[in-house]
């Protein structure tokens, strides 16, 4: 599957070399004493400059090398490079005179705890390791609050254990991971309908596995776009997550607007990239990180219902205008 090449994707070629750089815009850092500008040949715009060349959205696939035409003296080289994962931009990677006066166009969802109440998915995980559902939660609840991995849950009653694994182990005997229309917050439909008919594209893409997106998809929301992170083959809190958001999308990073409900995996990660965020109190990321203090730092907007977002929107475009 090709995998998407934006401003300041690192790359590898062969196993010494990463690289960090906007193609286009040319914002760039060095890694291994190699600084490379390389200008792809591909179908995206720039976010900081739409209309210079376009970025390229495969991976693995030759560049050619063009540090003259971007004053970069140091090196001139062209190969094949591969994508491999990434830290966050460098904030010279945006623009804020253009975010300045830039509205939002599109909405992209989260999916757990932000479209779908996960209480059935956990409360089976709990009777799957045999252990009381109360019990379950809690425990799930402090491994949160201690910043940690929420997998580490599964650990605590059962080292070892492969979630992986296991959900196959689950799907053999009948008990595969499960929701449904009664598991969707009850603002989900009703706001996403709202937002499509105030003309914005909206799209879904969250941390879930290929089966929870064909679910997804059997439930005919009023989306654009549906998306897990097992379709494009990299996970929250990478950049590269959000950059398939970016694309699918076909606007720049500002005029995005990511929902979700935890600091960590959705808000951060999507505000490094650029995007304008909304951050839901629900949930026990949300519950559990709503004092922290960069929920009103980071987040472009707090909101405590998928139901506030077209006034909270409208009134965002408003002020932009
Ligand atoms: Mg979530």
């Amino acid at each position: 599957m090709p995998l998407l090449v934006g401003p300041d994707t690192p790359l590898r070629r062969g196993v010494s070399e990463s690289l960090r750089w906007c193609c286009t815009c040319g914002a760039r850092s060095q890694k291994g004493g190699i600084t490379l500008v390389i200008q792809w040949e591909g179908s995206r715009p720039c976010p900081r400059f739409p209309s210079r060349p376009p970025f390229c959205d495969l991976g693995g696939v030759p560049v050619r090398a063009a540090p003259k035409q971007f004053g970069n003296p140091s090196v001139s080289r062209a190969g094949v490079f591969r994508v491999i994962q990434g830290p966050e931009p460098p904030p010279e990677a945006f623009d804020e005179s253009h975010r300045l006066r830039t509205m939002i166009r599109a909405v992209v969802f989260d999916v757990g705890e932000c479209l779908v109440d996960e209480t059935r998915e956990y409360g089976t995980w709990a009777d799957w390791l045999g252990v009381p559902r109360h019990s379950f939660s809690a425990a799930f609840g402090a491994v949160i609050a201690q910043g940690r991995d929420y997998r580490e849950t599964f650990q605590i009653f059962r080292p070892g254990f492969d979630l992986t694994e296991e959900r196959e182990k689950r799907a053999a005997a009948g008990q595969a991971e499960w929701f449904g229309e009664e598991d969707l917050y009850l603002d989900v439909r009703s706001s996403l309908k709202e937002l499509r008919a105030d003309g914005l594209w909206v799209g879904i893409a969250g941390n879930q596995t290929s089966r929870a997106g064909g679910i997804l998809r059997t439930l005919n929301l009023p989306a654009d776009m549906i998306a897990t992170s097992d379709d494009w083959g990299v996970a929250k809190p990478d950049p590269a997550f959000f950059m398939h958001v970016v694309r699918e999308a076909g606007c720049t990073p500002a005029e995005i607007l990511y929902v979700g409900d935890r600091l960590d995996n959705d808000i951060r990660p999507a505000a490094a990239i650029g995007l304008r965020t909304a951050l839901i109190r629900r949930g026990p990321w949300g519950i559990i990180q709503q004092d922290d203090p960069e929920g009103d730092r980071v987040a472009t907007m707090r909101i405590d219902s998928l139901a506030e977002l077209p006034t909270r929107i409208a009134a965002f475009n408003a002020a932009m205008r």
